[in-house]
């Protein structure tokens, strides 16, 4: 299944594969905007690992398709309209990819496997309260004990630190020189003694991130990737893998399609949403924003195809992809009017006598809150402005 190298072809089987496959109670929560429960992602994982389409960006040797991006981007869009959830990036794309490159022998057999089966959920610890852009300023430290490090510190905006098994941090190692020199990058087990995880709950009602705390956090030194004080070249590399993806193509047309959705079903002084002159108008201009975002995207993709090698242009993806994410959920949240009314806890939970009905409506401005992060998490819109700046313009 889905090994054909026709596009067009290729998209259809997915489609039928997400048709098919998707739990309809999972498709439902996706469908009505809510967070699906771990239970759930599980049981998904298991079903796409089954059919070998967890990881297809992967190698073969451990447990890949050695899909293009073209394949991978296509896959992403289908599962995104089928209604299937957005996968973990920081498990599949991010520390998979890193093991591989970096990673020791046994730290390849120890974690790949398990990784490929999507039961092994792991969070990204590098933000410290004085370290986000400056990422170099971290504090958190650790200290050789023997065949151990003694990690203590704290890290901040930890996504779902609270269901994650494994946690990559960054630490520091030593004190002397650049901040850039002096970080190491370790793999520690979240249910190690001295871990406490504080979730944080978001403008939005959601406990997206956490607050991770060590003290005196054992962590045996052949769990650092990489050499001693030279974690920033691992870390740096991260945000390499997968950059096409990040213009998020599926996850914007999922939201288009909403939009249109809402619009077409509802109508305000007796005219329909849709035909609204100031409705049309931004969903045009969306519309058209979404459009060259595509066309650039396929522009990379061909460069890359070519063996070409991508440069800092890419960032470029990342901060039209993500910003088009927030008008589109602007755009839902004035399509709905005073239905998306931010809504109290006990109204959601019927206690008050009330019963929700579009969940999707009553938790859109949630949803728009929480889009307000895409453009600060993984380097923020002014910081890629900083690197275009710099690097593709020479200013
Ligand atoms: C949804 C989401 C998920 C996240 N998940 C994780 C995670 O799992 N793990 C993790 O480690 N971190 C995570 N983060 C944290 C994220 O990496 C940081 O928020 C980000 O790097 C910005 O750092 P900061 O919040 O400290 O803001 P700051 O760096 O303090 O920036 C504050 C403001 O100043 C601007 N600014 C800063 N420096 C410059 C400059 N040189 N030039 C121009 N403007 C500048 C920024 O653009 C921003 O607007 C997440 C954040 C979000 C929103």
């Amino acid at each position: 299944m889905l090994a054909t190298k026709d596009l067009d072809q290729f998209r259809q089987q997915v489609r039928h594969f997400v048709a098919d496959q998707l739990p309809n109670d999972l498709r439902q929560t996706v469908h009505q905007g809510q967070m699906p429960t771990r239970v759930q992602l599980h049981d998904w994982h298991a079903r796409l690992a089954a059919a070998g389409v967890l990881v297809p960006h992967w190698p073969a040797e451990w447990g890949g398709r050695g899909w293009t991006v073209a394949q991978q981007m296509v896959f992403d869009e289908e599962m995104a309209l089928g209604g299937a959830p957005e996968l973990n990036a920081i498990t599949f794309d991010m520390i998979g990819p890193v093991l591989m490159r970096f990673g020791s022998p046994a730290q390849q057999q120890r974690f790949l496997p398990t990784i490929a089966t999507g039961q092994q959920w792991w969070c990204q610890g590098y933000s410290e309260p004085n370290a986000g852009s400056d990422l170099a300023g971290l504090a958190t430290r650790a200290e050789r004990d023997g065949q151990d490090y003694l990690v203590n510190g704290s890290k901040i905006w930890t996504s779902y630190a609270q269901y994650a098994d494994w946690i990559f941090v960054l630490v520091r190692t030593d004190r002397a020189g650049k901040p850039q020199e002096g970080i190491s990058f370790l793999l520690i087990e979240m249910n190690t003694p001295g871990i406490s995880v504080r979730p944080i709950v978001g403008i939005h009602g959601w406990p997206v991130f956490c607050e991770v705390f060590f003290d005196n956090v054992r962590v045996p030194v052949d769990q650092r990737v990489g050499e001693e004080d030279k974690g920033w070249t691992v870390a740096k590399s991260l945000l390499e893998f997968e950059r096409l993806k990040l213009a998020r193509i599926g996850e914007n047309k999922r939201r288009m399609a909403r939009v249109r959705d809402i619009a077409l079903s509802r109508t305000r002084g007796g005219r329909r949403v849709a035909d609204m002159p100031w409705f049309r108008e931004r969903f045009a201009e969306l519309e058209s924003r979404l459009i060259a975002l595509e066309a650039n995207a396929a522009r990379f993709v061909a460069r890359q195809a070519a063996g070409e090698r991508l440069g800092a242009e890419v960032s470029m993806l990342k901060m039209r992809g993500s910003r088009l994410i927030q008008l589109w959920e602007e755009l839902i949240v004035d399509a709905l009017g005073p239905e998306a009314m931010p809504l109290s806890q006990e109204w959601l939970e019927g206690k008050a006598g009330a019963t929700l009905q579009d969940p999707l409506a009553g938790t859109a401005s949630s949803r728009r809150f929480l889009a307000r992060g895409y453009t600060i998490a993984g380097g923020t819109s002014e910081i890629q402005h900083n690197i275009m700046a710099k690097q593709v313009l020479a200013l």
